[in-house]
């Protein structure tokens, strides 16, 4: 006898959640339900053409060479890693400030992580590089927090001035933008996530590993499928991380609309920036896109930072706004991970942040709502 699973319990109920993935389903349910239906029903499961068109469309919309579907942005790291050949011994310079899966992809391929602090930007800062770069250090992982591109051109710098390898996580940043650049357009390869909280997701995990250069594109197509070359010869051992078809056929659907999306998004950030830019307790994350800007963000988060951060969560919950404290306590201070860094920034502004609200389904007296909650405090 086997018991049946307990339902999931209901999702609390916000007058503004973090994102409203129920109010997605709801716009693209009927679309999604006749794509759905196409691919299955024509059992198009594992690395059909939907998987095939999304990494052409992908690498053409970021201007990348080649763009290998994988199974989700953890592994979209790992396997950029491994294809630029970092195993045992290596250092891999990157950031406490970031999800676990950047530092823990580094440690599954065998390299040391060494974390570097960030600047008020919540981004790698490139000033303390040099100072991190050892004899054994081969490459850097820039992460892309918040949909914000970092400063890539100081970064690229400093790895060719030391021959190293720079490999992007753009797991937050699909379609942001440095210089007319894109996120995953500057690095030898660039990882992407497709899970439901990016601003470009599926309906499950998912991810994308961007690669410059052609042979080493074919090393992750033959990595994501166990070491297999023309789907029959084996040539090394692989995994099994493939970006699953029915997902690439959801994510071609939300690749078209990327736009609309994005300009949701930016609208949003831009009444945050002008409904709070007078509070003197809240610092507000870098504006961009005003005249002369290189940075075009996709504000994958809209993080605030105030020194009463908890006080100011509590007092949204009770008014029905659901936020976030990301990245606190700082990725360095959990015991089981054995990191060892002294990172005073990251330290002081893991314990300030805090990410609003942004989907593109909010409506205007949600933002006003969660910008008058917040001028209330
Ligand atoms: C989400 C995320 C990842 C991991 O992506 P998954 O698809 O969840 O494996 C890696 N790095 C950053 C910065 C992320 O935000």
């Amino acid at each position: 006898m086997t018991a049946t699973p307990k339902p999931s319990p209901p999702l609390p109920q916000w007058k503004v959640p973090f994102i409203d993935l129920r109010a997605t389903w709801a716009r693209e349910r009927e679309d999604l339900l006749g794509i759905m239906d196409e691919v299955a029903g024509d059992a198009r499961f594992i690395l059909r053409q939907e998987v095939e068109e999304l990494e052409q469309r992908s690498a053409s919309f970021l201007d990348v060479p080649h763009a290998v579907g994988v199974g989700n942005g953890t592994d979209a790291i790992t396997l950029g890693l491994r294809i630029a050949g970092i195993g045992a011994g290596d250092e891999v310079i990157t950031v406490a400030h970031t999800f676990v899966a950047t530092v823990a992809s580094i440690v599954h391929c065998g390299a040391t992580p060494v974390l570097v602090d960030i600047g008020e930007d919540f981004l790698m800062n490139p000033d303390l590089l040099e100072r991190a770069i050892t004899r054994r250090t081969r490459a850097i992982i820039p992460v892309h927090m918040n949909g914000r591109c970092c400063d890539m051109p100081r970064i690229l710098d400093v790895a060719q001035r030391h021959g190293l390898l720079v490999i992007e996580d753009a797991a937050q940043a699909f379609g942001a933008t440095l210089n007319g650049i894109h996120a995953g357009a500057f690095g030898i390869a660039a990882a992407f996530s497709f899970h439901p909280m990016k601003v470009l997701s599926c309906c499950g995990d998912g991810g994308l590993l961007t690669v410059r250069d052609a042979a080493m594109a074919e090393h992750a197509r033959r990595l994501r499928h166990h070491g297999q070359r023309n789907k029959t010869e084996i040539v090394h051992f692989g995994f099994n991380s493939r970006l699953d078809n029915l997902q690439a056929a959801i994510l071609l659907y939300r690749l078209r609309k990327l736009e609309t999306t994005l300009a949701q998004r930016r609208s949003i950030a831009q009444k945050y920036h002008t409904g709070l830019a007078n509070h003197d307790k809240i610092k507000l994350p870098p504006h961009f896109g005003l005249p002369g800007d290189s940075h075009q963000d996709i504000v994958s988060g809209f993080v605030l930072r105030l020194s009463k951060r908890d006080d100011l969560k509590r007092h949204l919950a009770e008014r029905g706004i659901e936020t976030f404290a990301h990245w606190s306590p700082p990725m360095h201070h959990w015991e089981g991970l054995h990191l060892k860094a002294s990172l005073p920034v990251t330290e002081r502004i893991s314990s300030e942040v805090l990410s609003l609200p942004v989907f593109p389904e909010m409506t205007d007296d949600q933002v006003d709502w969660v910008i008058g909650s917040i001028l209330s405090f």
